[in-house]
């Protein structure tokens, strides 16, 4: 029988049951009394964590208790580039930079430029690269400080990275390969490589501080497989396994079961988008509203399947009274779509205005971020 959903760090498609990702994974759910520990020894609390967007972890109680032993924790978190960023692709990098603020944690930023490179076709290196310089726009427009923010392309950073994925490609067979990402004949060399890469930023904290160091990288579910195997290799190499806490993915804008994806345009709102784009492609985006405004006001809008209301509840409504108040007021028939569309439009449009400010001013920063050697 074929598989409900599939989420690989290749493939998110059908209706993803995180319960049983977990169980699939093997990785723990992210309990509430997880959450109020990462809370208070951060100080703040985070909308992400209080709404469910990050649900699972692989030892984040690990990380928590060596900060508050005071004891140096590092963070990691990364962008393989073939595109431009999406709203999305922030959530994991938004969340970094409240647990770098909190926990005064050094970042280390991979852009692992060759990744698409080997695993898509008519994507040259050139191509990746230039994306790449793109996209740090997008990563230093999330405000990392950069004093404690190290961001480095894979080709570019190589004579370190190299080294370290050696050592960590000697302790993966084959066989580990092709059970965890299902490699077959036809995969490149570069695509059965590319693990080890991936691998090595998680184990640099322990080689730069010349002592083991707990790592935590927040990351979206679908890469967990790769991490799975940094864990393995971990203490072969004499380092602590890396900690990871891990996001769901938001719904595609547009129609009905939509998955956000780049390749799909009209899917995703892109950190570029200008008002009158988010604007067409919020205005398009299934609802749980009724087929007229009579009908709405008599039975009431179903937010338990509205993509928008996704988008509120996740991102854009910060304050939990509003939230709740949208809630009531649809399910009684008191907010119409349109209205409620018409808020998340402002909201989003909103956020890009100042994200988008952001952007232009990291051109003047890179270099306070970018390592090469
Ligand atoms: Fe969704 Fe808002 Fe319409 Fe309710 S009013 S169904 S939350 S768009």
């Amino acid at each position: 029988m074929p598989e409900d959903f599939i989420v690989t760090p290749w493939e998110v498609s059908g209706d993803i049951d995180y319960s049983e990702l977990i169980k699939r994974f093997g990785t723990k759910p992210l309990n509430q009394p997880l959450i109020d520990k990462i809370t208070k020894a951060a100080g703040k609390d985070h909308m992400f964590l209080r709404r469910g967007l990050f649900f699972s972890h692989r030892d984040m109680d690990l990380w928590i208790n060596d900060s508050e032993k005071k004891k140096k924790v590092y963070l990691y978190t990364g962008r393989a580039p073939s595109g431009p960023v999406h709203i999305g692709h922030l959530i994991p990098w938004m969340f970094t930079k409240y647990l770098q603020d909190a926990f005064k944690a050094p970042l280390l930023f991979q852009i692992p430029d060759e990744e698409k490179f080997v695993f898509k076709d008519g994507l040259s290196l050139e191509d990746t690269h230039k994306w790449a310089m793109d996209n740090i726009l997008d990563i230093i427009a999330c405000g990392f400080d950069p004093k404690i923010t190290d961001i480095f392309l894979d080709t570019e950073y190589s004579k370190t990275m190299y080294k370290e994925a050696m050592k960590v490609g000697k302790h993966i067979t084959f066989s580990t390969a092709k059970a965890v990402f299902g490699f077959k004949n036809e995969n490149n060399l570069g695509e059965i490589f590319y693990t080890c890469m991936q691998s090595v930023p998680a184990f640099l904290p322990s080689i730069r501080e010349k002592t083991n160091t707990f790592c935590l990288i927040p990351h979206a579910i679908d890469q967990d497989p790769h991490f799975r195997v940094t864990r393995d290799v971990a203490p072969k190499l004499g380092y602590p396994k890396p900690c990871a806490i891990h996001t769901k993915f938001l719904p595609g804008l547009g129609a009905k079961d939509s998955k956000m994806s780049a390749s799909h345009p009209e899917t995703c709102i892109f950190t570029t988008d200008d008002a009158k784009a988010v604007q067409t492609k919020v205005g398009k985006t299934f609802t749980g509203g009724c087929d007229t405004v009579e009908k709405q006001k008599k039975q009431g809008g179903n937010p338990d399947i509205c993509t928008v209301y996704q988008y509120h509840y996740y991102l854009f409504e910060q304050s939990d009274k509003d939230l709740k108040d949208r809630y009531k007021k649809c399910k009684a028939g008191k907010l119409l779509c349109g209205n409620c569309k018409g808020d998340l439009v402002n909201y989003v449009n909103k956020f890009l205005k100042k994200h988008q400010e952001n952007r232009e001013k990291a051109k003047k920063k890179i270099k306070e971020f970018l390592i090469r050697d």
